[in-house]
């Protein structure tokens, strides 16, 4: 049975190595590196987080996180190859080659007295903007978001240490907030889509009181810096769960914060173009991840913009008189940048997005060399697939289209050139009749 002890500030219950499923030949080399070397300087150092949850899960760990009570000074002085990072979060990261095991320092309590000095500040609404008050290990697993998130793996004896019970949420399935649901949130709001991300990668329920106030509150995450959210919907979206976190994030009206564009166009019965293209390319997704296929950002949200653009489009032409193309370089303008104010979509991934929907207006015209050319394009095969999907869905005229351009890929020279002949023939025939 666990052993409980006594700890000053606060009771854990110890769990020892023949209790529990986490063998050292699952932890990375380089991480129990850093424990030992912590450890042999004096200091305490323990896994945590998702690695630890993982694991106990039967699940490979992302990465190794570790927590110490030394400071980032201190670990670097102890690592050569030690970078220290963060301005909310003072953390350290070990490198080795491309590996990197972050190492934070155990967080501590914020009181009034420090809320508004340099180590620890809050905004209005609570957020916290920064919070590099150090503690003890046991203020530390109270600063952790969920139960499942506070265990932690001592090298020195291979025991757990569960100090809110996560163990058990762990095996019931169950998300719950460490602490009043409300004020963890507005401390940092972008703990409502970690909430939502781990009920569907783990397919566990959000405990009710920890869901309760997310619909309310999700309209905070106004307030969270467009690069984080950049990072957070990456993860939301491309981690293998997208399509079930989508869902949620629908479910607990997080997602008109993060693509309000796309929210706005979104019908009541989900039977829009759009509703299905989605769906469609979250669940292509999910199954690429599986198959140990690459994905790549840049595709997802061509595909997620691309019937909003349209729809700006006919609003410019309308509203503005000008001819199609320039609405539609209008529209892929005014759509980026207000998208880009929420999740900074990096600009390498933005001037993809850009050749994807140019190359779906160019491939409706295929007469001369235009189709060869078009063919060569670096993003080809990504319009291509956008192409198709919207066939998939639009049906018609378009289905002929991705067809062609479906045969015409993977033919043989000669027959390109004989289908771009046959093309022009049957155009002269249109124009005669
Ligand atoms: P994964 O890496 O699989 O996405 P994770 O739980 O390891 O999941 P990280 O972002 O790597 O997530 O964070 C490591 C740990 O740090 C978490 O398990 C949690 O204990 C703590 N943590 C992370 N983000 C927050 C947050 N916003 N508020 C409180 N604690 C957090
Ligand atoms: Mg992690």
């Amino acid at each position: 049975m666990f052993r409980h002890e006594e700890q000053p500030q606060a009771r854990y219950v110890s769990i020892p190595r023949n209790e529990h499923n986490i063998s050292r030949k699952d932890i990375s080399e380089n991480a129990l590196k850093v424990l030992y070397r912590l450890n042999k300087q004096g200091y305490e150092a323990y896994l945590v987080g998702g690695c630890i949850r993982d694991l106990l899960l039967g699940k490979k760990p992302k990465d190794f996180d570790i927590t110490t009570n030394a400071t980032p000074e201190q670990i670097q002085k102890i690592f050569r190859n030690c970078r220290l990072v963060g301005r909310r979060f003072r953390l350290a990261h070990i490198m080795f080659g491309k590996e990197i095991i972050e190492v934070a320092t155990f967080r501590g309590e914020h009181d009034d007295q420090n809320a508004q000095t340099n180590i620890c500040k809050r905004s209005q609404s609570g957020m916290l903007l920064r919070d590099n008050v150090y503690g003890t290990i046991e203020q530390d697993a109270m600063r952790r978001d969920f139960t499942m998130n506070a265990l932690y793996y001592d090298v020195k004896d291979f025991t757990l240490r569960d100090y809110c019970h996560g163990l058990q949420d762990l095996k019931n399935g169950i998300i719950r907030l460490i602490g009043d649901p409300q004020t963890r949130y507005r401390e940092d709001p972008v703990r409502m889509l970690r909430t939502v991300r781990f009920a569907a990668k783990l397919n566990m329920n959000i405990e009710p009181s920890t869901a309760q106030p997310i619909k309310a509150l999700a309209p905070l995450l106004k307030n969270i810096p467009s690069a984080r959210l950049f990072d957070e919907s990456l993860k939301l979206l491309q981690t293998g769960y997208g399509f079930k976190t989508y869902s949620l994030l629908r479910e607990y009206h997080l997602f008109e914060q993060l693509f309000p564009i796309i929210e706005r166009l979104f019908t009541q019965n989900h039977n829009s173009n759009l509703d299905k293209i989605i769906e469609q390319v979250l669940k292509n997704t999910d199954y690429r991840i599986s198959n140990n296929q690459r994905v790549n950002p840049a595709f997802l949200f061509a595909v997620f913009f691309w019937y909003p653009i349209m729809e700006q489009t006919q609003l410019t032409c309308v509203e503005s008189g000008l001819q199609f193309h320039d609405s539609f370089s209008m529209a892929i303008n005014d759509v980026l940048s207000e998208q880009c104010r929420i999740i900074a979509i990096p600009r390498r991934l933005t001037s993809i997005m850009g050749d994807i929907w140019r190359l779906q207006l160019r491939m409706k015209k295929r007469e001369g060399k235009r189709a060869f050319a078009i063919l060569e394009h670096p993003k080809f095969r990504a319009a291509y697939d956008l192409l198709e999907m919207r066939a998939s869905i639009e049906k018609g005229e378009l289905l002929d289209l991705a067809k062609w351009w479906d045969e015409f890929q993977y033919a043989p020279v000669e027959k390109r050139i004989a289908m771009v002949k046959q093309l022009s023939k049957t155009n002269r025939r249109k124009v005669k009749r």
